[in-house]
């Protein structure tokens, strides 16, 4: 598969900087969009393609592996660098194999394919509102003027690990696939994109009248738009070719590139933002919007802090296992993770009274009393099998066995 690549990124109307990168080298494609105030933003996006460059020419493992790195790097300096602390970045990927793409994905940016004149969303947001809508609480119309319908639950570079969507689409000739930052889908409509995108053939064309688009629609954010145009021919090399440079630093002559001085605006940390609303004044409103960030994140740094410290053994798919933070959900927002998933069935756990609100997570003040907590469960587990299996009674399930608690 041949591919026409063309990139276009602005500073918008009411930011006064660029916190978009993008890379375009084919057949790597990515846009990221930083947060975290001061630099944090423009260094987070950056160095995020910058080490997805570097990895991916180094043949350095999978892509997920590469974007996995580029966490690693954003996260070590944002820890390291007190000036650009609390930083993140969404990160969007497309690396094209043949006919094949694949995609790996963190935050609010976005990936469309458009094939046949219809327009298909291949991503889903990491944002809160978009968790909303899954679980039912608001509807498709209500997220997109929610008025945190950008603070995002997932980004690249805020935390030790992340967790990467890894998917793979069949392409073919005619396809075109939109990369882009939440700069153009919060001020345009995806029908205005679908048209765009079906009317204007020309890849590089197409990518200024999106972002000009954008502009038009109020221009509140910064806007990054890769596009893809996959036609009959040899693969691109592994390599440069042709269409364009990296990293933002060569972006189309009549529109900004991504490397500006970023503007001193609180965006930091997986908290995300309000963004400006769709309406003047918007100083005020961004500033306003900026001002309740900033307490929101304030709260978050703390709390994060807090959970980083607590540890509880809980139920991942069906397994007993061991994670990080504290067994909540606010909103749709967690504040744990995973950090060992053991082979110990958590139905059969259930089973024993002493374990019967494994749902809901048994705390424990430490990483080794949590593993104790699990030894414990494996051993009992293990104990009703053979209890189960010499033929005397098994345990009925309600409350059988020791009532002790069994939190230390
Ligand atoms: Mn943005």
């Amino acid at each position: 598969m041949k591919v026409t690549a063309a990139a276009a990124s602005d500073i918008g109307l009411v930011r006064e900087g660029n916190e978009d990168s993008y890379l375009t080298l084919a057949p790597l494609f990515a846009v990221a969009d930083g947060m975290g105030g001061h630099r944090g933003g423009e260094v987070a996006s950056q160095l995020a393609v910058e080490t997805l460059e570097r990895t991916f020419q180094a043949g350095q493992g999978e892509l997920t592996d590469q974007v996995q790195e580029a966490n690693r790097v954003v996260f070590e300096r944002s820890v390291t660098d007190r000036q650009v602390a609390g930083m993140g970045t969404t990160l969007t990927v497309a690396l094209v194999e043949g006919d094949r793409i694949r995609l790996a994905h963190v935050g609010d940016s976005r990936a469309y394919l458009l094939r046949d004149g219809e327009l298909r969303l291949l991503t889903q947001d990491h944002t809160l509102v978009h968790q909303m809508v899954l679980e039912g609480e608001i509807s498709e119309q209500e997220a997109q003027t929610h008025p945190q319908r950008s603070v995002l639950t997932r980004a690249l570079g805020v935390d030790v690990l992340v967790e990467i969507d890894d998917e793979t689409v069949a392409v073919r000739p005619g396809d075109r696939l939109l990369l882009c930052t939440d700069g153009l889908t919060s001020m345009v409509s995806e029908e205005e994109i679908g048209e765009i995108l079906r009317e204007v053939p020309d890849t590089r064309e197409a990518a200024e009248r999106l972002v000009r688009a954008a502009n038009d629609g109020g221009g509140a954010d910064n806007t990054t738009v890769v596009i893809l145009d996959l036609s009959e021919g040899d693969p691109p090399d592994a390599g440069r070719s042709g269409a364009t440079a990296s990293a933002g630093v060569g972006s189309s002559p009549s529109i900004q590139g991504a490397v500006r001085p970023a503007a001193p605006e609180a965006r930091p940390g997986a908290a995300g933002t309000a963004r400006a609303e769709m309406r003047p004044p918007w100083r005020r409103i961004a500033l306003w919007a900026g001002v309740v960030a900033a307490i929101v994140i304030v709260g978050l740094v703390g709390l994060r802090m807090y959970t980083n410290s607590q540890w509880y053994v809980g139920v991942l798919n069906g397994h007993v296992a061991v994670f990080q933070g504290i067994p909540a959900e606010v909103g749709g927002l967690r504040f744990h993770h995973v950090v060992v998933e053991t082979d110990i069935s958590a139905a059969k756990a259930e089973t024993l009274a002493l374990y019967r609100d494994l749902r809901d997570g048994i705390t424990a003040d430490s990483r080794e009393r949590a593993t104790a907590i699990v030894e414990r469960i494996r051993r009992d587990v293990d104990g009703m099998q053979q209890v189960g299996e010499s033929g005397t009674s098994s345990p009925p399930t309600g409350s059988p066995s020791p009532r002790s608690s069994p939190s230390p």
